[in-house]
C-alpha cells in the first residue's frame, strides 16, 4: 500500500453534509454513542487499510475542518482538485510527485466550509472520508486540537462483549508500546503526532493479542514481534517510516 500522509496532517475533518450546519455548542458534554467497540474496530481498520470511507455520526459538529489543519491530497482526486481553490493548495514536500497540500483560510477553517458546511461535499478529499476523531476516544490518545478533544471527550463506546474488551486491551497495548519503544517509528517528530500514534496503536494492535505470539508459531521474541508489527504499519501507512 502507499503512504498514507494524509493522516499523517492530524485530521481533515469528516465532512459536514449540506444540511447539517453549525458546530457543537460551546462547552457542551452530552454523552455521544460511538457504537460497541468490536465494529469500530473492524470497521476503521478497514478504512486504515483498504480507504473504506468511515461513517462517523458528526451530527452539527464540524470541528476537524476548522481547527488549522492542512490536508493532503493524493494524486489521483482529481474532483476534489478541481473544486478547491488553487490559491489556497500547494505542492506537498517530502512526498512523492503529485500530492498536495490544502492550507486553511483566515478563520483557520478549510477554504471550502461555508457557513458551517462543507460545499463540496460529495467530492471533498479522501482524509475527509477516512477522518474519525473517535480514533482518540478508543486509544486514549490526547488531540493536539482543543476543539476535536472536546468533542473527543463525548465518545462512548459500548464493551458489552468480551471481544470489545479484549480488543480495546489490545489498542491501549498497543499504544503503551510505542510510546516506551521509540525506535519503532524512526523519527522523533512521529511521536509527536497524536494521530500518528493513535493510528498505529489501531493498525498493530493484533500483534497485543494474548494468542498472537502463539499464533506466529515463532521463535522471535513477542517484544520483536512487536516491534515489527508497529513499524511495519508505521512504513505502509505513513511511509516515511
Ligand atoms: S473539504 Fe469539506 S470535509 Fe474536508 S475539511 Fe474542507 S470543509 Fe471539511
Ligand atoms: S471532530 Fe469528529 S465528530 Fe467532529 S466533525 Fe470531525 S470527525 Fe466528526
Amino acid at each position: 500500500m502507499s503512504a498514507r500522509p494524509s493522516h499523517e496532517t492530524a485530521g481533515g475533518g469528516s465532512g459536514r453534509a449540506p444540511g447539517s450546519a453549525g458546530g457543537l455548542p460551546a462547552g457542551s458534554a452530552t454523552p455521544l454513542l460511538a457504537g460497541d467497540f468490536a465494529t469500530w474496530l473492524q470497521t476503521t481498520c478497514a478504512t486504515l487499510w483498504r480507504d473504506v470511507p468511515a461513517a462517523v455520526p458528526c451530527g452539527s459538529c464540524n470541528a476537524c475542518c476548522r481547527t488549522y489543519h492542512q490536508l493532503h491530497l493524493r494524486p489521483g482526486e482529481k474532483a476534489a482538485r478541481k473544486r478547491l481553490p488553487r490559491e489556497y493548495l500547494s505542492v506537498a514536500r517530502g512526498l512523492p510527485p503529485g500530492f498536495l497540500v490544502l492550507g486553511y483560510d483566515e478563520r483557520g477553517a478549510c477554504p471550502v466550509l461555508l457557513d458551517g458546511r462543507c460545499s463540496i461535499y460529495e467530492d471533498r478529499p479522501l482524509v475527509c472520508r477516512t477522518y474519525d476523531c473517535r480514533i482518540y476516544a478508543a486509544t486514549g490518545v490526547a488531540p493536539d486540537r482543543d476543539e476535536i478533544a472536546r468533542q473527543v471527550r463525548r465518545w462512548r463506546f459500548s464493551y458489552e462483549t468480551a471481544q470489545d474488551r479484549e480488543l480495546r486491551a489490545e489498542v491501549l497495548a498497543a499504544v503503551r508500546f510505542i510510546r516506551e519503544h521509540p525506535g519503532c517509528l524512526r523519527s522523533r517528530a512521529a511521536y509527536e503526532q497524536p494521530i500518528r500514534v493513535a493510528t498505529l496503536g489501531v493498525a498493530a494492535h493484533e500483534a497485543f493479542g494474548e494468542g498472537a505470539h502463539a499464533a506466529a508459531r515463532s521463535r522471535v521474541p513477542a517484544e520483536q514481534l512487536r516491534f515489527f508489527a508497529v513499524a511495519n504499519a508505521n512504513e505502509e501507512l505513513f511511509g516515511d517510516g
